[in-house]
C-alpha cells in the first residue's frame, strides 16, 4: 500500500495552503504547488519557486542603529517560474472554478514523490477533457524539476493548445502585518536573456526549449533556466519570447477519447554552484535529453525506496498519527540539501516564511533523524555549518568578542539577518547547538576524519564564545544578558538551558581536543596553529565547564529559566483564553518579557538535551512548572513537551502532546501553513517518537531503549543507525499494558542494547531466519 496525502475537493479556500502541503521539493529546488494554469482573478496565491540558499541581499533599516547591528540582510530569492502550462480547448482558456471541475483530486505520494493531481474540466459550453499532471523534482538529479501533463477529450473533437512557460518577472511575497514572513516587497531578479524554441520538424518526439537568464540585483548571482517541453503528438508549434518571458505552444487537433501530453523537463543552474550558470543548465539539460517522465519517476521511487528503508517508522492502531509522522519525514527528506553549502530553511523550499532562513531548528530538531537515519545527510548539514564559520568569525567580532566565533542567529550565507538582536543575536545558544549536532554524529558515527577536518574547529571556535561573554565569579562561572531559546524572555542573566549547552559545548571542545591528540595529532596541530589555540586556553574551557552555573530553585526543586524568570509576575494562561494568541502578534513584546510565560520549551528541552543533567525529581517537577507557563506559540514547543512526558512516564500526555505536534501542518493548527512547513517540528515529531515513546539513546558502545506506549495504539515501530549498524525497533502493548520492546539488529556488528534498564547482547538477525 502506498502512503499518501490525498485530497478529494477541489475547495479555493484551501488552495493558499495546498500550495505548501502539496509542494515539491529536493533539497536544492523547491516548487510551490500552485496550478500550472493559474488560478481565477482573485484567488490569493503565493506561486513561488526557490533555489535553496540562492538569495538576495537587502539594507536592514534601524531607525536607531547602534553600533554592531546588521547592516544588511539575506532573502531567499523567488525565482523564474517554471510552472505554466495553460490549457485552451477551442480557444477557450482552462481556469478552475466550482462548477466547472469534475473528479477532482490531489496527492502527493509518499512513496513515489510525485505530486498529482487529476480532475475533469467542463468547458462554458459543456465539453469535458480529462487532465492529469503529475510532478517532480528529482532526489537523483537536484536541478531538476519535471512535470507530465496529459489531457484528453472525453466527448468530441477538439482543437487542443498548450502554451508552456518560464516566466522570468517573479516578486516575493510579503506580509506586513505578520513578522514571521518578510514585511517590505522584494523584487530581486532582473532578467537578463530569455529564449524560445520550436522543435525541428521531424517525425516522432519532438522537443522545444525555453530558457531564461536572471540576476540577482544585489548579490550579482546568476540564475540559468532552461525547459525541455517534449511531445509525441503531431501538432503545430509556435515559440514566443519577451524580454522576461519565454514561451512554446503546441496545437493540435484531436479527435474524442484521444489525449495530447507533454512532457517538461526544467533544470536550473545558479552561479553559487556553478562558474557559467548558462552553460551548466544547457549541460545539464543536454544529459537529461533522453529520459522521459517515467524513466525519471521510477528513479525518483527508487531513491525514495531506500530512503523509507533507512527511517522507516509506523504507528497501527491510529492512521491520523501514522499520516502525520510520514509526511513529516517525507518533507525532512524533500527539504534536506545535499550540496554542503546549505542547509535547511526553517520552511523548508515550501515557502517564504523566515525569508529562506537557517536556524537553530536544523541542528536541535532536525539534524537527530538525518544523525540517526542517515548520517551522511546529516554530515552535509554540518560541513555547510563549518562552509561558514568566517562569517560567524565576523559576526564574533561585530558583536565585540576578540576570539571565536558566533553564530549567526538566522541566515543564508553566514551574515547575521536578524534585525532584532533581543531575541536574534543573544540567542548565543545556537553556537552551542551546532556544537551539539556536531558531537552527536561523532558518537554516531566515529567519523574521526570528519571531527579532523570540520567538527573540532567549530567546537574549538564556538567554545571560545562562552568565555568571551561569560566569565569567572567566585567559584562559578556565569553567563549574563542573553536570550535562550524561549523568545518570551529575553536579555536574561544564566538561562539554564543557554548555561547547560555551554557547558556541553566546553567539554566536548576539550574531549575532541583530547581525540584529535591521540589519533590525529597532525590535524590538532594543524587547527591549533591556523586559530591560535594554546593548551592554556583549552585548560580554560574544562575550568568553565567544572564551574558552570546551572540555576536551581531548592524551594520548588525545579531548575528556574534563568535568574531573574520566578520572580516575575505569572501570566495566568488558564484564565485567558486562546484568542490572543501567538501573543507575540498581540502584545508589545515588553509586556511579554516582563511576566513569567514562555513562547516554547527552554529548560525542559535543556532537561530532554542533556538526560542526567538534574535529578529525575528536579526534571518532573520543571517539566510540571513550565506546563502552566508555555504558550506553545513556537512550533518548536509540543514536540519536546511529548518526548518529555514520555520520558518522564506519562505516556497519555505525552500522546496529547504529540497529536498536537505530529499534524500541525496538516491540520493547519498555527492558521499559518501558508507560509510554509514547520520543518522543525517534522524533525521534532520524529524526536518525540524515538527519543520520547521508544526511550532510544546512544550509551557510547551500547544504545538504550527504554519505551512507553499511549493507549491509543496498538504499536508503534522506527529504525535507526548506529556506529554501523541499522536496528529495527518494534514496540508492542503487553497483557498488563505496559509497553515491550523487540529490537533487531538487520546490518553490522552484535550491540549492548540496554532495554527497560536491562543489558543483553543482540546479535545480527541471520538471513533466512
Ligand atoms: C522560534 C524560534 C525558531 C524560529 C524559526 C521562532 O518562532 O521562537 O525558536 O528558531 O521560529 O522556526
Amino acid at each position: 500500500m502506498s502512503h499518501c496525502l490525498e485530497t478529494k475537493v477541489f475547495d479555493p479556500s484551501r488552495l493558499l495552503l495546498e500550495e505548501t502541503l502539496f509542494h515539491t521539493a529536493n533539497g536544492y529546488i523547491g516548487v510551490r504547488a500552485s496550478f500550472e494554469e493559474g488560478y481565477e482573478e482573485g484567488q490569493p496565491s503565493v506561486r513561488g519557486s526557490y533555489v535553496n540558499a540562492f538569495y538576495d541581499t537587502h539594507e536592514i533599516r534601524h531607525p536607531e542603529k547602534l553600533h554592531g547591528f546588521p547592516e544588511v540582510g539575506e532573502t531567499i530569492a523567488a525565482v523564474t517560474d517554471a510552472q505554466g502550462i495553460d490549457l485552451y480547448a477551442d480557444g477557450e482558456r482552462m481556469v478552475l472554478r466550482p462548477g466547472n471541475v469534475e473528479d477532482f483530486s490531489r496527492r502527493v505520494d509518499l512513496d513515489a514523490g510525485i505530486a498529482t493531481r487529476k480532475f475533469i474540466w467542463r468547458t462554458s459550453a459543456g465539453g469535458r477533457l480529462a487532465i492529469s499532471i503529475r510532478r517532480l523534482c528529482s532526489l537523483a538529479k537536484p536541478e531538476l524539476y519535471a512535470v507530465s501533463y496529459r489531457v484528453e477529450t472525453l466527448d468530441s473533437a477538439r482543437r487542443l493548445r498548450l502554451v508552456s512557460s518560464l516566466e522570468g518577472d517573479v516578486a516575493n511575497y510579503h506580509d506586513e502585518g505578520d513578522p514571521r514572513v518578510s514585511g517590505s516587497s522584494f523584487k530581486p531578479l532582473v532578467v537578463l536573456a530569455t529564449d524560445a524554441r520550436v522543435p525541428p520538424p521531424g517525425g516522432g518526439r519532438r522537443r522545444g526549449e525555453l530558457f531564461v537568464e536572471s540576476r540577482t540585483k544585489g548579490t550579482g548571482f546568476r540564475l540559468a533556466v532552461l525547459g525541455l517541453v517534449e511531445s509525441e503528438t503531431e501538432g503545430a508549434w509556435e515559440a514566443r519570447a519577451t524580454p522576461t518571458r519565454a514561451e512554446l505552444a503546441l496545437e493540435a487537433p484531436l479527435r474524442r477519447g484521444e489525449a495530447l501530453a507533454l512532457t517538461r523537463k526544467t533544470v536550473y543552474a545558479d552561479s553559487i554552484r556553478h562558474a557559467d550558470a548558462a552553460n551548466a543548465a544547457r549541460s545539464l539539460a543536454e544529459g537529461l535529453r533522453s529520459s522521459g517522465f517515467e524513466e525519471l519517476a521510477a528513479e525518483q521511487t527508487e531513491r525514495l525506496g531506500r530512503f523509507w528503508a533507512g527511517s522507516e517508522v509506523a504507528v497501527s492502531g491510529d492512521p491520523a498519527t501514522d499520516e502525520g509522522l510520514r509526511y513529516g519525514l517525507f518533507q525532512l527528506r524533500q527539504s534536506a540539501p545535499r550540496d554542503g553549502r546549505s542547509n535547511i530553511p526553517a520552511k523548508g523550499l515550501s515557502g517564504e516564511g523566515y525569508e529562506g532562513h537557517y536556524f537553530w531548528d536544523t541542528e536541535i530538531y532536525m539534524a537527530p533523524f538525518f544523525v540517526y537515519t542517515n548520517p551522511a545527510a546529516a554530515r552535509d548539514l554540518l560541513v555547510y555549518r563549518h562552509s561558514i564559520l568566517d562569517g560567524a568569525r565576523i559576526h564574533a567580532r561585530d558583536m565585540g568578542q576578540r576570539k571565536g566565533a558566533a553564530y549567526p542567529w538566522r541566515t543564508i550565507a553566514g551574515r547575521e539577518c536578524s534585525a532584532y538582536y533581543p531575541s536574534g543575536s543573544a540567542q548565543y545558544h545556537i553556537n552551542a547547538d551546532i556544537a551539539y549536532a556536531y558531537w552527536s554524529y561523532y558518537e554516531a558515527t566515529l567519523d574521526l576524519s570528519f571531527l579532523a577536518e570540520a567538527g573540532a574547529e567549530v567546537l574549538f571556535e564556538t567554545a571560545r564564545t562562552w568565555l568571551e561573554i561569560g566569565h569567572f565569579d567566585g567559584q562559578e562561572f556565569r553567563i549574563e544578558s542573553v536570550t535562550g531559546p524561549d523568545e518570551y524572555s529575553c536579555l536574561v542573566d544564566n538561562n539554564f538551558y543557554t548555561n547547560a549547552m555551554a557547558r556541553f559545548n566546553l567539554e566536548k571542545a576539550v574531549e575532541a581536543r583530547s581525540i584529535l591528540l591521540e589519533k590525529s595529532p597532525g590535524a590538532l596541530y594543524d587547527i591549533a596553529a591556523r586559530i591560535g589555540l594554546s593548551g592554556a586556553e583549552v585548560e580554560d574551557w574544562g575550568r568553565a565547564a567544572r564551574r558552570m552555573y546551572l540555576p536551581y530553585d531548592a524551594g520548588r526543586d525545579i531548575s528556574p529559566q534563568d535568574d531573574g524568570f520566578l520572580r516575575k509576575a505569572v501570566w495566568n494562561l488558564a484564565e485567558e483564553g486562546e484568542a490572543d494568541r501567538p501573543l507575540l502578534l498581540h502584545y508589545h513584546h515588553l509586556a511579554i518579557i516582563r511576566r513569567q510565560v514562555c513562547k516554547q520549551a527552554d529548560v525542559v528541552l535543556a532537561h530532554f538535551l542533556l538526560p542526567g543533567i538534574v535529578a529525575q525529581s528536579t526534571a518532573r517537577n520543571s517539566y510540571l512548572y513550565y506546563e502552566r507557563v508555555t504558550t506553545h506559540d513556537s512550533s518548536l514547543s509540543y514536540a519536546v513537551f511529548s518526548a518529555m512526558a514520555a520520558r518522564l512516564g506519562d505516556a497519555e500526555k505525552a500522546y496529547r502532546y504529540f497529536r498536537e505536534t505530529v499534524r500541525l501542518d496538516l491540520d493547519d493548527a498555527h492558521g499559518n501553513a501558508k507560509d510554509g512547513i514547520h520543518a522543525a517540528n517534522m524533525g521534532g515529531s520524529w524526536l518525540a517518537l524515538v527519543f520520547g515513546f521508544g526511550g532510544f539513546r546512544p550509551l557510547g558502545d551500547a544504545i538504550a531503549v527504554d519505551p512507553v506506549i499511549p493507549s491509543a495504539w496498538k504499536g508503534y515501530s522506527f529504525r535507526v543507525r548506529y556506529r554501523g549498524r541499522s536496528i529495527a525497533v518494534r514496540v508492542t502493548r503487553g497483557p498488563d499494558g505496559t509497553a515491550r520492546a523487540d529490537v533487531e539488529l538487520t546490518e553490522g556488528e552484535a550491540i549492548e542494547v540496554e532495554l527497560a534498564g536491562r543489558r543483553a547482547l543482540v546479535e545480527p538477525v541471520r538471513n533466512g531466519r
